[in-house]
């Protein structure tokens, strides 16, 4: 029997990241395709079923090469009936039949999580992870996922809200306002955006000249990469905000693993391309929060993956079913 392949798909608001991946986590193949949001999303599964299909063609490759479909997308997920809770911007209703969905147009047998988890499995099995089975993920992006691995199985809760680690509350008292209607969440402080708020709200207070405000002059904007690149430079209201950055996420990070002792705490997503300049800052508050038998098992590390994260885990929950 020749080699079968799983497809990977991880469903973003505008684009899916669609791949061909071995049993053995090697990818084939990967490509990109628009989401299309419009008729209440009802084209996005027939759209990647489409993009499967023609690339199998592209590949010389025939329909039964495929064992099955695994996907991440951007909300909760009821496991039980197979269906996406929540999910505004992809124009999808409350509680859409993803899975059946997903089964009818592509013919495959398929499994989904949320996107955030399946980032998390994919570092488990082929990135930073290197084999552990109890992992937690933050993946700092626009906003700020997580997914929580215990023994291997992704810590799901009673309603798929498990691992929501951004909305963790990091500032109990007069805290931004955050996407989900509470306020002070991690993510309004640690994500893209967050990190752009805070830079603009210290910019907006102080006099002090330096390069992040050249930058704020001569564009009329900053991003969260200037506010890294300055604070690298040693700009000094860049550092500073940075340091409030590092603080809540090495609290909020410490606490996690006060909880659940995992080996690791990978930090992913594009704001974590800053590297170990943000690791070891974060490692610092890590360090002072982190109960002693804690702080010298539970290592913070950075995702490596990159965007392939969350193709691989959604692959990973095809290989793991078939294991079962
Ligand atoms: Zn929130």
């Amino acid at each position: 029997m020749s080699e079968k392949w799983i497809a990977g798909v991880d469903l973003g608001g505008t684009t899916t990241k669609i791949a061909f991946i071995t049993m053995d986590g090697e990818i084939v193949e990967k490509w990109e395709v628009p989401t299309d949001n419009t008729n209440e999303g009802q084209n996005i599964t027939s759209n990647i079923s489409k993009a499967i299909d023609e690339k199998l063609i592209e590949l010389g490759q025939m329909k039964d090469k495929l064992i099955g479909i695994g996907m991440g997308a951007p909300g909760p997920v009821d496991y039980e009936k197979g269906i996406i809770l929540n999910v505004v911007n992809l124009g999808w209703r409350d509680n859409y039949p993803l899975k059946a969905s997903l089964e009818k147009t592509t013919m495959l047998p398929a499994t989904i999580e949320n996107d955030a988890n399946c980032a998390a499995l994919g570092e488990m099995w082929k990135g930073a992870g290197n084999g552990a089975k109890d992992l937690v993920c933050i993946t700092l992006g626009t906003g700020v996922g997580g997914g929580v691995i215990a023994n291997g199985n992704i810590v799901q809760g009673v309603n798929g809200a498990a691992g929501e680690i951004g909305h963790i509350t990091a500032i109990p008292f007069d805290g931004a306002p955050c996407n989900c209607g509470k306020t002070g969440c991690l993510e309004t402080v640690a994500s893209a955006t967050g990190i752009v708020r805070l830079a603009m709200e210290e910019l907006n207070k102080s006099e002090t000249t330096g390069e992040l405000r050249k930058i704020l002059n001569a564009y009329g904007k900053i991003t969260a990469k200037d506010v890294f690149d300055t604070a690298k430079n040693g700009d000094v209201l860049a550092l500073e905000v940075l340091d409030v950055v590092s603080f809540h996420l090495g609290f909020v990070a410490a606490n996690i693993a006060n909880t659940l002792n995992p080996s690791m705490i990978v930090l992913g997503g594009g704001v974590s391309k800053a590297g170990s300049f943000l690791l070891e800052k974060v490692k610092g508050y890590f360090v002072k929060f982190a109960f002693t038998a804690v702080r010298e098992s539970t290592t913070l590390s950075l995702a490596t993956l990159g965007n392939d994260a969350g193709v691989l885990g959604a692959a990973w929950l095809i290989k793991n079913k078939l294991n079962q």
